[in-house]
């Protein structure tokens, strides 16, 4: 592959996310909001991979680079965790929750590990007694190194918790710095060996692309991950948002700028030729790993509830919740389902993003496509298909459409292909 200059590539540019996200989404209308609370009351169709997420938005400080919402006041927490149970409980006492039972759940938000442990496992407890959880479900904790004592490691497996989460974002000390992150990197994989010699696995975040990174450095970051066997990595490159301490001092040159693009993917490919050489195979949105429920079937849908939580997908519904932690609280204190934000997907838009979903590594099978839309995807999507084909980013191996390895780094913009007047060239 030869990704030196912009001539050889399939797009202008690189996407870094997929059409559907929260972003995109409007305020409910008093009509979806009314259908959406209709789904509620019916059973759920028994043959979705679902997951819950209760967010828990605190963290001990603020990341410069971190666009989430997210609360580093203490005292915010015990009021904040009644109406987080208050909220689960509107979806739990629905039919459609009553008859649906949850793979996965995933204690999601900002780094919830902040919180006490006695609040964990109040939470916890909370969702397996009041949602229908599989017997073999798994639990994901988002964590922090900074706040990850042995205390709380072993508080966390033995709530059952299975697997970290935990940003990293890198092992640089003088990259740790300027993104205001709040452990040294020695600190820092000394949590996650204490972690996994404790029975936890563990996933990190690691961000590419940072202002004056090199590639050396990126590659360093990368082989880090590899001693500390953990058992994936989300590689991400960084999207500087405007208003982000870290965006403020680029712009006042008191640090580089982020590299250019040809950087960016460069990156990216390292990270691609490193992992595969280690055996960690991509999954997901931006993920390597070597977990192999990394590649089952996505869960198909997401009910969660907490302020800023933006995965909700329920039925043909996506949904996000308020962001500001007290108007969140006030909302479900008066008794109200505290979205801010919901969208009902189309039959059309339904089609469109089982298309799409190729872009998280998930081959689309043709024959399945037949029978839920009727006609064969390259009936529907017979431009597009080719288009792709001829580029060489898809392919199609014993009925499923998958990405190629050229396809892998443009699979955001591959996603956009699949809906008209949206696409990114
Ligand atoms: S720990 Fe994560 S969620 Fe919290 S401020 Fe940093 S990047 Fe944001």
């Amino acid at each position: 592959m030869n990704y030196e200059s912009h001539n050889g590539w399939p797009y202008k540019h690189i996407e870094h996310w997929p059409p559907m996200t929260y972003r995109d989404r409007s305020p409910p209308t008093p009509e979806n909001l009314e259908t959406f609370f209709g789904i509620l009351k019916t059973e759920s169709k028994d043959n979705q991979v679902k997951e819950l997420q209760p967010w828990l938005p605190f963290c001990e400080g603020k990341c410069s680079f971190c666009y989430f919402t997210v609360n580093c006041e203490k005292q915010n927490v015990t009021p904040y965790i009644s109406a987080l149970k208050k909220a689960l409980s509107f979806y739990a006492e629905t039919e459609y929750v009553k008859t649906s039972v949850f793979e996965e759940l995933y204690i999601g938000g900002g780094s919830p590990s902040v919180i006490a442990n006695e609040k964990i496992e109040d939470i916890l407890d909370f969702c397996r007694k009041n949602f229908n959880l599989s017997s073999d479900h798994t639990t994901k904790f988002t964590a922090c190194t900074t706040n990850l004592s042995l205390e709380k490691i072993n508080a966390l497996s033995s709530n059952g918790v299975n697997q970290l989460d935990i940003g990293i974002q890198t092992f640089n000390d003088s990259l740790r710095e300027n993104l205001m992150i709040r452990d040294s990197s020695k600190d820092a994989k000394k949590k996650l060996q204490l972690s996994k010699k404790n029975g936890l696995k563990i996933s990190i975040d690691l961000l590419y692309n940072l202002p004056g990174q090199t590639i050396d450095q990126w590659i360093e970051d990368i082989k880090q991950a590899l001693e500390l066997e953990v058992e994936s990595v989300d590689c991400y490159p960084l999207d500087l948002y405007p208003g982000t301490p870290l965006a403020k001092k680029i712009a006042k040159g008191e640090l580089p700028p982020i590299g250019n693009e040809e950087i960016e993917m460069k990156m990216y490919l390292e990270a691609y030729r490193i992992f595969k050489e280690y055996g960690y195979k991509p999954t997901c949105h931006n993920r390597f790993s070597r977990l192999e429920e990394d590649f089952k079937k996505p869960s198909s849908e997401v009910v969660g509830t907490g302020a800023g939580f933006f995965m909700g997908h329920l039925d043909r519904y996506l949904y996000s919740d308020i962001e500001d932690l007290q108007k969140y609280t006030n909302a479900v204190k008066d008794g109200k389902f505290p979205i801010s934000r919901l969208t009902s997907l189309s039959a059309d838009e339904e089609m469109r993003k089982a298309m799409m979903l190729i872009y998280i590594r998930n081959p689309l099978n043709r024959d399945w496509f037949k029978k839920e839309y009727g006609r064969f995807p390259e009936e529907i999507f017979s431009k597009e298909l080719e288009k792709l084909q001829n580029k060489g980013l898809i392919e199609t191996i014993n009925g499923n459409i998958q990405l190629t390895e050229k396809g892998d780094p443009w699979r955001f913009n591959i996603a956009w292909e699949f809906f008209e007047n949206k696409q990114h060239e």
